[in-house]
């Protein structure tokens, strides 16, 4: 009995902290979007994760010669878990892909993803029975960087655009739903509002679900 009363009053506590995170919350996180987004734009710690020559370059683009941590994205971490960007940096194969997609989900909320190069972004040269076809078939992607290898100038010029892009957001659509999940809203050039965006479509959830058998 008492086990059945602790558990009444945990649940509605629960449920006062999440009503009070979705109204005041909310309403407070999108009134200072600005200074939040700001403080989430210049502060971006990206994933050490790279998987084939374009890795190089990210590597070059930190070292001193270009200098990634002008734009407060020069903390790379080793944990996902430390992690709010990955930088897909290379060839995806489909044997890679669960992987990718499980250290994406490892990284907490906001995150975001950059494509880099042509492998990355749409399988590049590589039109094989191995290699994936674009790395948005497994995760969401934010921000795609043409090349073969793009330089590190094409990394920092994508890096920028991913600030705008983060500029752009609505900070409260990251505050986590009852079921877990998380709304993302974005307001892109041409937008009239803020538009939910899906973290992936249908066409990326069943090739994920076919290479996972
Ligand atoms: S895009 Fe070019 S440089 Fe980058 S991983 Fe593919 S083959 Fe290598």
């Amino acid at each position: 009995m008492a086990e059945h009363q602790e558990g009444f009053v945990l649940t509605t506590v629960d449920s006062i902290i999440n009503s009070v995170r979705r109204t005041v919350g909310a309403k407070a996180m999108d009134v200072s979007a600005p200074v939040v987004n700001w403080a989430r734009k210049s502060a971006l710690w990206p994933m050490t994760f790279g998987l084939a020559c374009c890795a190089i370059e990210m590597i070059a683009t930190g070292a001193g010669r270009f200098d990634i941590d002008r734009f407060g994205a020069g903390v790379f971490r080793p944990s996902p878990r430390q992690s709010d960007l990955i930088i897909i940096a290379g060839t995806v194969t489909l044997k890679m892909g669960p992987v990718v997609r499980r250290v994406y989900e490892q990284m907490p909320e906001p995150k975001w993803a950059m494509a880099m190069g042509a492998c990355a972004s749409t399988g590049g040269p590589f039109d094989s029975y191995s290699t994936m076809q674009g790395v948005d078939r497994c995760i969401p992607v934010d921000v795609y960087i043409p090349g073969c290898p793009p330089r590190p100038e094409a990394l920092l010029y994508g890096l920028m655009r991913l600030q705008d892009i983060i500029m752009r957001e609505a900070p409260s659509a990251y505050i986590f739903e009852s079921d877990g999940t998380v709304r993302r809203q974005r307001q892109l050039e041409g937008d009239e509002e803020l538009q939910d965006i899906s973290p992936l479509d249908r066409e990326a959830e069943e090739v994920m679900s076919a290479i996972s058998k």
